[in-house]
């Protein structure tokens, strides 16, 4: 069997699902076919969850109205008419949203956003499996937090890997069915809370089902030709790579390129499954290959990482930074779930540069405790992979570069935000 994954770009509108359809029609079956939320209304979720939770009602029914209404029209563009039996389970999954809309809040953040957010993979599944179904495809629909099961560490769950392969095993039969249609992104704890496993965590779905089912290959279908050697939206003149290998792929996605979320390499690579990343807007074109061989040929590869912010640290008696202060520091970026995208030490500060997130003041607050704190919030973070004297000399022209780091392989700079 093989997956597929369409990304929100892929299902935008009622043009983008038909393209969709005739992908799909054209496949190798048997096929499990996982879908993101529809364009960008996992931001529209995020906006409807920050409403409800700080009570503002007129705003929460304005955001949930818009939302409807950009899925209602599409169903319309696609079907013609919205009132008809194949549109039933939508409306009912609506319904269900409308219904928790209405309950209060609990105080408990994450777990609210899980709740609300994950209903834009279930609206555009639900859509997506009834048009195929209309177009004669034997399609059936599967609710993946029933068989995708993880902890309930809301916003950034970890599967269980043992329930999810018992359950994916009993789910995909393939009995009278060619294509399931199930969703990215979410799951649900053993007691059928529904979770998330970190945005844009729609690819590492389609991996964790390849690599349970055995999958001969996974493909993730984008609005690009392939993995490209810089975003093409920063760096116009961006190559496409014909072919990648897993470790080369895991450092690239780590280091901050966008196109591919970090943790959907490991499973496919564990069962040595390829992955394609193939262009939906030109589906026969190969696209690149990520398997276990296969190089760029030390092409240059350019990751930025925008709104960055650059933290320097200090011990507030002005002692060195020790192994005892570093791993206390440590503890507290991970208890606030803070990642560093780069960390450097010297004998008296620390520096770190991390994402600005929501998550950022609570963890300054706590540093401050114990720490002079300083930061940079204007930056952006540059990583230069195979990089050459002259390459540096060129992306850097004009650049005020705040710090660096360079290794055999990478060299790296913390820069000001143009
Ligand atoms: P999806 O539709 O699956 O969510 P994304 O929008 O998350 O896809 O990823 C595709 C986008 O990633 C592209 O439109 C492109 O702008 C961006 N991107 C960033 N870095 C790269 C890269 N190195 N190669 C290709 N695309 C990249
Ligand atoms: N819809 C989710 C997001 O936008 C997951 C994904 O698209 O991969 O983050
Ligand atoms: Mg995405």
């Amino acid at each position: 069997m093989q997956v597929s994954k369409f990304g929100g770009a892929s299902v935008k509108d009622a043009n983008a699902v038909r393209n969709l359809v005739r992908i799909v029609e054209g496949l190798e079956k048997p096929l499990v076919v996982v879908i993101s939320a529809m364009g960008k209304t996992t931001n529209a979720m995020e906006a409807l969850v920050e409403s409800y939770f700080s009570g503002n009602d007129a705003e929460l029914k304005e955001r949930f109205r818009n939302i409807i209404a950009y899925h209602e029209k599409i169903a319309k563009d696609l079907f013609g008419e919205v009132d008809i039996p194949e549109l039933r389970p939508f409306y009912d999954c609506v319904e269900s949203l409308s219904q928790r809309l209405e309950q209060q809040p609990s105080l408990h953040f994450d777990y609210e956003y899980d709740q609300i957010v994950s209903y834009g993979e279930l609206f555009s599944t639900l859509l997506v499996n009834a048009y195929l179904k209309y177009s004669g495809i034997r399609t059936q629909w599967i609710d993946v937090r029933q068989i995708l099961k993880t902890d309930d560490l809301y916003r950034n769950a970890n599967v269980d890997w043992s329930l999810t392969n018992k359950l994916m095993a009993e789910a995909f039969t393939f009995e009278e069915v060619d294509v399931y249609v199930t969703q990215g992104f979410i799951g649900g704890t053993i007691s059928n809370i529904t979770t998330t496993l970190g945005r844009e965590g729609s690819d590492y779905t389609a991996a964790i089902i390849g690599h349970v089912m055995d999958a001969e290959r996974v493909t993730v279908w984008k609005d690009v030709p392939g993995v490209l050697n810089a975003d093409p939206r920063i760096f116009p003149n961006a190559q496409k790579m014909d072919t990648l290998s897993y470790a080369e792929t895991i450092e690239l996605s780590y280091y901050g390129a966008q196109v591919i979320h970090p943790k959907t390499l490991k499973p496919l690579q564990n069962k040595q499954i390829p992955l394609y990343v193939k262009s939906f807007l030109n589906p026969d074109l190969p696209g690149t290959i990520i398997q276990q061989e296969g190089g760029n040929n030390n092409m240059p590869i350019y990751i930025l990482r925008k709104n960055q912010v650059f933290l320097t640290l200090s011990p507030r008696d002005f002692s060195f930074i020790t192994e005892g202060n570093l791993s206390e520091i440590l503890a507290v970026f991970n208890e606030f779930h803070v990642r560093i995208n780069l960390l450097q030490t010297s004998a008296l500060n620390f520096t770190a540069c991390v994402d600005n997130g929501r998550e950022l003041m609570p963890l300054l607050e706590k540093l401050k405790e114990q720490l002079v704190v300083r930061y940079n919030d204007n930056v952006e973070l540059l990583t230069i992979r195979h990089y050459t004297q002259s390459i540096i000399e060129e992306k850097l022209k004009g650049r005020t570069v705040i710090d660096s780091q360079i290794t055999r392989i990478n060299a790296r700079f913390v820069i000001k935000t143009l």
